[in-house]
């Protein structure tokens, strides 16, 4: 996942910090520079992230930390803000409203800067995710493709819509953007589809003539929302580019793509600086639906490996069938993640058919024990898993002990599934990594549905 490294570099970093006896400037320093280094090799620029070192140094009193509270906490939640305020500008995007018109006009770079010159930001894919993610909710979306400049654009912005069953505009003979934009949103106007999106050409700042194209198209279909969509792999120059387009066009949101990829992704924090707009999606996969709406404290939470709870609980509430989530809730607040619980919840991923998605919010449960594409993998890891709990007693399911499970019951238990031994080792060894994690829950306040935010302030506190 993009910025992984970085939220583990910030948690060792902390890590290390609070182990030192006494926390004085030096120590702080110490841990401020390894923070440092670790967003600016994650490509953040430079300024924001002296901004964010100074900040910290502000808000974080000394005198506090010497006073013997907990100091960890207190520089988590430090950075935790900071990072967030990186990742928000203070208001949020204009939201298209279902049966109302909105235009909504995306723009990008062209493929150069991205990390392979030759694949484009993503840009084509994330219009048809985005009219698709709204198709879903009852909307009436529409596409319409004013690039002309790339060959085979309209192609694969027809082959995605259709396969979509979205209605799409385009021509394989006009070369003016703007005539093919202006009579694509007058079509679907007419047509009242409530959500009209223009993709354009895909560009960079170094292009006077497409940036100006760019503005006319804006000029003549007057959206609502223009998106800048931007590749996670970019790097450094995705402050400047993304301040470009600001410039030429009113960008009022990002969407960042290919976030399933391995690329440092601190792009992504810098160009919602340049441009003042907040992430509003993240694209997770090539997929159609592999599309997810983009919250910044979840994220950041995830990011410095807190958990991300607020996700976790609306995963909850969707997944886990209603007549059995005051039980679980109430289970974990009492900090009693058995191995039953861990069966329950198995049977609840295996039900749910791709596994992979829905649950790589769930605290734990997520890149170790399903890492991304291998589902398969993971599905037999998660069978063989619960085989093996099905010779278990009902004390052994039961007990939130690890310590009641020794040898000799394991011996058993490997016995009676017909699996080896170390299988059941293993398994052991990922309950008690979950039980570890999912042990913050203790103490919950069980919340209804619609109380998460509170739940998730409760949780990173
Ligand atoms: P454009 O030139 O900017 O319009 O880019 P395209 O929409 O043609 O996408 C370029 C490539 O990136 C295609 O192979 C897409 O399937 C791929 N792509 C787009 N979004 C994502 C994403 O979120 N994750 C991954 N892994 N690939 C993506």
């Amino acid at each position: 996942m993009v910025l992984a490294q970085l939220g583990g570099s910030i948690s060792r970093a902390i890590q290390q910090m609070s182990n030192a006896t006494i926390i004085d400037e030096k120590v702080l320093n110490e841990c401020l520079n390894e923070i440092t280094r670790a967003l600016l090799q994650s490509d953040v620029q430079f300024k924001l992230v002296r901004d964010m070192q100074t900040n910290i140094k502000k808000i974080v009193n000394l005198d506090d930390l010497a006073a013997g509270h907990n100091k960890r906490k207190i520089i988590q939640q430090a950075i935790f803000n900071e990072l967030c305020k990186m990742l928000d500008p203070g208001k949020p995007a204009f939201t298209p409203k279902k049966g109302k018109t909105s235009v909504v006009m995306f723009v990008g770079l062209q493929g150069k800067l991205c990390l392979h010159p030759h694949v484009g930001s993503g840009k084509t894919t994330t219009c048809t995710k985005y009219a698709y993610y709204h198709q879903k909710k009852g909307w009436k979306p529409a596409l319409v493709c004013a690039d002309t400049f790339r060959a085979g654009a309209f192609d694969q912005l027809k082959q995605n819509a259709t396969k979509a069953k979205i209605p799409f505009y385009g021509s394989y003979m006009e070369s003016d953007p703007v005539k093919i934009a202006v009579e694509g949103v007058e079509r679907f106007k007419k047509e009242n589809c409530d959500l009209i999106i223009v993709d354009t050409s895909g560009r960079h700042k170094q292009e006077a003539a497409l940036f100006e194209e760019m503005r006319q198209v804006s000029e003549a279909t007057k959206p609502d929302l223009v998106i800048f969509v931007m590749d996670s792999s970019i790097g450094q120059a995705a402050f400047d580019q993304a301040q470009a387009f600001k410039q030429s066009v009113a960008v009022g949101a990002v969407i960042v793509t290919k976030m399933d990829g391995h690329a440092k992704g601190g792009g992504a924090l810098s160009a919602v600086a340049a441009t003042k707009s907040p992430v509003i999606f993240i694209g997770t996969g090539e997929h159609m639906d592999e599309f997810e709406v983009f919250d910044v404290k979840p994220f950041v939470s995830r990011l410095l490996g807190m958990g991300d709870w607020s996700g976790f609980m609306d995963k909850i509430h969707e997944v886990v069938p209603m007549d059995q989530q005051p039980e679980l809730l109430q289970k974990l607040s009492e900090g009693n993640f058995t191995l039953r619980i861990m069966y329950e919840q198995f049977q609840n991923i295996l039900k749910m058919g791709p596994i992979g998605q829905v649950f790589s919010m769930l605290p734990g449960f997520s890149a170790e024990l399903m890492p991304k594409g291998r589902e398969k993998e993971s599905q037999a890891k998660i069978k063989r898993y619960m085989t093996m709990m099905d010779s278990m007693t009902n004390e052994e399911l039961d007990s939130s002990n690890p310590k009641l499970m020794n040898e000799s019951r394991m011996m058993r238990i490997a016995r009676g599934s017909g699996r080896h031994i170390r299988e059941v080792m293993e398994m052991m060894e990922e309950y008690k990594r979950l039980a570890k994690i999912w042990s913050k829950m203790k103490g919950l306040k069980i919340p209804k549905k619609g109380e998460m935010s509170a739940l998730s302030r409760n949780m990173n506190a």
